[in-house]
């Protein structure tokens, strides 16, 4: 394979810098005879969907040959690696594709019959069951566990936990021990206090976080995707809900509430990372559009690319453009830093040290 060579600022940093690409990997010493792919502009390490679906559609699970298509639309959009967060269908076929974007995967959701989106978790009939399942799932996935922290309960009227607070602590004392880390699924304030203090990980969408458990997420360093573009559907879920005016009022609080909760959480230093929620009511492809929402809700340009792009991949344990790095890149020709629109557009997109666009 001939090597190549890449010449830009390479972010985050501001200085112009050569790279070659050998093997799928950076290398920052000159290699003879390598080929120039980029000469100039900026060169960004590729961008990170932290909260994607890949094999789920508008209308559910999706085949094997669509989910493909999905991961080449989110590639083809520079999401060059993707922290899959519940699929119904078994994707491990594509991590073997190298021409689609690295795909780490949660598993399937674990969620309570008539709790959640039908046919897309794993219901369990009963949640003391719970530790067995997320013991499963940590098994099958790559290192995440996806919960359902609540959703509605149609007795209740209103988004309600799915777990006791003890099994929280069980379940997730329980992956950790696998050597995987969990997330949740939380739209509601009832969930959080007991899925933070049982030691989550993460917490997806968080729009019911309140002063006291932003702080207590800061000070556990536990993330938090927003899926604000996920969360601009708020409204509509409410206007179709009309069976639950409760619910219905509750989710366009939370979603009036979502801006504010999201700077807050930035402020307080709550690491924030850029998830689409891409696969149902999202299309694949938009994580530029989650960046430029972080950065309308409070974070600075370096902030919201950070959380699209290096410190996402810091986070889920992929290094940046650095010697021996995996070399995932994006190039463009001005400086994403003063404009995040110019993320869509690169000049080149490189996936395991190879052009694909
Ligand atoms: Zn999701």
């Amino acid at each position: 394979m001939t090597a190549l060579h890449l010449r830009g600022v390479v972010l985050p940093g501001d200085d112009e810098r050569d790279l070659w690409v050998v093997n799928g990997r950076v290398r920052t010493r000159p290699v003879p005879g390598a080929r120039t792919v980029v000469d100039g502009g900026f060169l960004l390490p590729g961008l990170v969907d932290a909260h994607c679906h890949v094999g789920i559609g508008p209308r559910g699970p999706v085949t094997l040959e669509v989910a493909a298509e999905q991961a080449e639309t989110d590639r083809d959009a520079g999401t060059l690696l993707i922290r899959d967060c519940g699929s119904p269908i078994d994707t491990r076929p594509l991590q073997e594709r190298l021409d689609l974007p690295r795909i780490i995967r949660s598993g399937r959701h674990l969620s309570r019959p008539k709790r959640y989106i039908p046919m897309l978790g794993a219901d369990l009939d009963d949640p003391s069951l719970l530790p067995a399942a997320v013991a499963e799932q940590a098994e099958y996935g790559d290192g995440w566990v996806k919960l359902v922290g609540d959703w509605i309960d149609r007795d209740r009227g209103d988004l309600a936990p799915l777990w006791p607070d003890d099994v929280l602590a069980e379940a997730i004392a329980t992956a950790h021990a696998a050597g995987a880390r969990v997330t949740a699924h939380v739209f509601g304030e009832d969930a959080l206090p007991g899925l933070v203090g049982a030691g989550i990980d993460c917490i997806e969408h968080g729009t019911g976080l309140s002063s006291d458990v932003i702080a207590e997420m800061a000070r556990r360093g536990t993330a938090l995707v927003p899926t604000l573009i996920n969360i601009e559907n708020f409204p509509g879920i409410a206007e179709r809900a009309t069976k639950f005016p409760a619910y219905a009022a509750h989710m366009r609080d939370l979603h009036a509430r979502a801006g504010a909760m999201v700077a807050e959480a930035v402020e307080a230093g709550v690491p924030v990372y850029a998830g689409t929620d891409a696969g149902g009511g999202i299309m694949h492809g938009r994580l530029v559009d989650e960046v430029v929402a972080l950065h309308r809700a409070g974070m600075t340009t370096e902030q919201a690319l950070a959380a699209g792009s290096w410190g996402a991949r810091g986070w889920l344990g992929f290094s940046g453009l650095d010697e021996g790095s995996p070399a995932d890149l994006l190039a463009f020709d001005a400086d994403p830093r003063l404009d995040l629109d110019v993320l869509r557009a690169p000049t080149r997109i490189m996936l395991r040290g190879r052009v694909v666009g």
